[in-house]
């Protein structure tokens, strides 16, 4: 399959990763847009939340749980940081693999 994130997931292309479990791997992003910007995702290839099934459940608890355990060990838990999960066009969603984008190390502004 022709995914970048799995490719990612497989090694077969490099990343900076922070966070490897069976299930789950987050590593930084190749244009980060503050200065802690990371992509937590499953290893599983789940094209979009709009792709999600019932037993997906767990999986989607766990990357948020594994969301909040980075966010302390980057430090970045009492300043405060935003998730963000794009869906779709209009969202701007570019990587077909459903990630969560975690980021701070700055104040953010809304839009
Ligand atoms: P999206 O716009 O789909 O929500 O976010 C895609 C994210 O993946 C962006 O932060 C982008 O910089 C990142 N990204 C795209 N290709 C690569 C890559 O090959 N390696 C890494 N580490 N990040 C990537
Ligand atoms: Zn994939």
């Amino acid at each position: 399959m022709d995914c970048i994130f799995c490719k990612i997931v497989k090694k077969e292309i490099p990343s900076d990763i922070v966070y490897e479990d069976k299930k789950i791997i987050a590593f930084k992003s190749i244009e980060p847009v503050v200065p802690v910007h990371l992509l937590i995702i499953p290893k599983k290839h789940i094209p979009t939340v709009d792709h999600l099934e019932i037993k997906d459940k767990e999986l989607i608890g766990e990357l948020f749980l594994i969301a909040q355990k980075i966010a302390r060990e980057q430090r970045v838990s009492e300043s405060g940081y935003r998730l963000i999960i794009n869906i779709g066009r209009d969202a701007g969603q570019t990587v077909e693999h459903l990630h969560l984008h975690l980021l701070g190390g700055k104040k953010l502004p809304w839009a």
